[in-house]
């Protein structure tokens, strides 16, 4: 059977800006076609078990010509296959979507279009910049400074200094101060407002706020950048959001297990933080044999991962839920009481106030429980007797790490594994759930620790903003 192609706008780069329908499609491809503008956040979001195709080696390293492109979508429609075509910011909008619908068109291969958001739009309002106020202009116009192959952008300055609405261009960074002289010479005043935007909505984003004229004398700017022209640039004086976020900057590294590294990752890049994913540890699910329940009372869970490795266990033994309904049940913390729910559709019936292991036991041993199972990580518990669920396996780390602002530690193996990956970690600074944590990271070198006051992600996260405030 013929396959279908459907063309996704991936957007500018913050995987939050991706569309529902858009990672919906990536989820049910077979393949993705995807080009240079695709930011490695969003390429994240493919299941590892679909081909990837690129499309769109770094400029200079001969990107596949446009023919050939179109080419590789048919050829793989026409072998049954679900193309997604990845593109950056919208499709249609400066993409070549549409070059890219005509062989198919032709061909009788079914496609959709998934607009996405476009940069034109997304890396000003991310600078703080609105493109249109009523205040300052009633128009926005999006051209485009791209020339096709050697040729020269023919651009009618006389006409683009006369519209009178916001201009923002999208072009090579090198184009920039031809662009602003561009326009001055076709008489738009020297002082126009104006700002260039690279790598929008990116960590790394940078923006530069300056007279029209200032752009004309040269910069050094890097692609992907815009540049918007226009009195409501100014208002980034008052707007601008995202150079104002507490982590904007800094590149922080969370080193938990691959599965449960995405809440916190996008904690840390809500509060402006360039993410760098470092599993160091790995979950191995462990099958040991079911006690005899009626012998406890109460059931205590010290992580989520605790509770979903039980949960597993109790399917894998042929049983369910109710071989526990008569326990009570005991959780270190909200998020392990959530992951109870989520789980098992079980309510903790007790919650510490502090949520770490020995107030769980200071708790439990104040209501008068005993008779208490631990059920949680084969390296057991200093309070309780263990059902030992899962097994921390540390791994190493061959990835290139760079230049670190802080890493972030949820326990005490995964400082093992980093430490024993990255070598002399004396300059890096540690924020740390847990006080084991902090004396694993203390005995391995680091010397800048901070810990956590609660045994939350939100909690790591203020760590590691007032560990890089000073
Ligand atoms: N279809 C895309 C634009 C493709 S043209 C969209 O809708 O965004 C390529 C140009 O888009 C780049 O040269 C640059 O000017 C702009 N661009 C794309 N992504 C960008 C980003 N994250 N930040 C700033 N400019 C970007």
């Amino acid at each position: 059977m013929m396959g279908k192609v459907t063309l996704v706008g991936a957007g500018p780069g913050d995987p939050g800006l991706l569309t529902l329908r858009g990672l919906e499609a990536m989820r049910e491809a077979d393949v993705v076609v995807f080009d240079r503008l695709v930011s490695g956040e969003i390429l994240q979001l493919i299941p590892n078990s679909v081909r990837r195709v690129n499309v769109g080696k770094e400029s200079g390293n001969h990107p596949v010509p446009q023919g050939e492109i179109n080419r590789i979508l048919l050829d793989e429609a026409l072998a049954g296959n679900n193309v997604v075509r990845l593109k950056g910011g919208d499709p249609f909008l400066f993409g070549r979507g549409g070059e890219e619908l005509e062989l198919l068109a032709r061909s009788g291969v079914a496609f959709e279009v998934v607009p996405g958001i476009t940069s034109a739009l997304a890396a000003p309002a991310y600078a703080g910049i609105p493109v249109t106020h009523r205040d300052y202009c009633n128009g926005v116009h999006v051209v485009t400074a791209h020339a096709g192959e050697g040729k020269a952008p023919q651009l009618d300055f006389a006409t683009l200094a006369r519209l009178g609405g916001t201009l923002v261009f999208l072009m090579g960074s090198t184009a920039i101060a031809r662009l602003a002289a561009g326009l001055i010479d076709a008489g738009m005043s020297a002082e126009t407002p104006a700002a260039v935007v690279e790598h929008g909505t990116r960590p790394n984003q940078r923006k530069t706020l300056a007279a029209l004229s200032d752009f004309a004398k040269g910069g050094t700017f890097e692609s992907p950048a815009i540049l918007v022209v226009g009195a409501v640039c100014e208002l980034s004086r008052d707007f601008d959001w995202f150079s104002a976020l507490p982590l904007k900057g800094r590149r922080v590294a969370v080193t938990r297990s691959a599965e449960l590294l995405g809440r916190l990752s996008a904690m840390l890049r809500r509060l402006g933080a360039e993410v760098v994913a470092i599993p160091c540890i790995e979950t191995e699910y462990l099958t040991p044999e079911l006690p005899d329940f009626a012998e406890y009372e109460w059931l205590a869970f010290t992580s989520p991962t605790g509770v979903r490795a039980f949960a597993k266990l109790l399917e894998s033994s042929g049983r369910d839920v109710r071989a526990i309904a008569a326990l009570r049940l005991a959780a270190v913390g909200a998020a392990t009481a959530r992951e109870l729910y989520d789980s098992l559709r079980v309510r903790a019936d007790y919650v510490p106030e502090r949520f770490n292991s020995d107030s769980l036991a200071d708790g439990l041993a104040a209501l008068g429980a005993s008779r208490i199972l631990h059920v949680g990580a084969e390296s057991g518990s200093p309070h309780f007797s263990t059902l030992p669920v899962y097994r921390t396996i540390t791994l190493s780390v061959d990835a290139e790490l760079g230049t670190l602002d802080c890493v972030c530690f949820t326990g005490a193996s995964t400082v093992r594994g980093f430490a024993d990956s990255y070598g002399d970690v004396t300059t890096l600074r540690a924020a740390c759930i847990g006080a084991s944590t902090a004396a694993e990271a203390e005995l391995r070198g680091f010397r800048n620790i901070a810990i956590a006051a609660d045994a939350t992600l939100e909690s790591l996260c203020d760590a590691v903003t007032t560990l890089l405030k000073e």
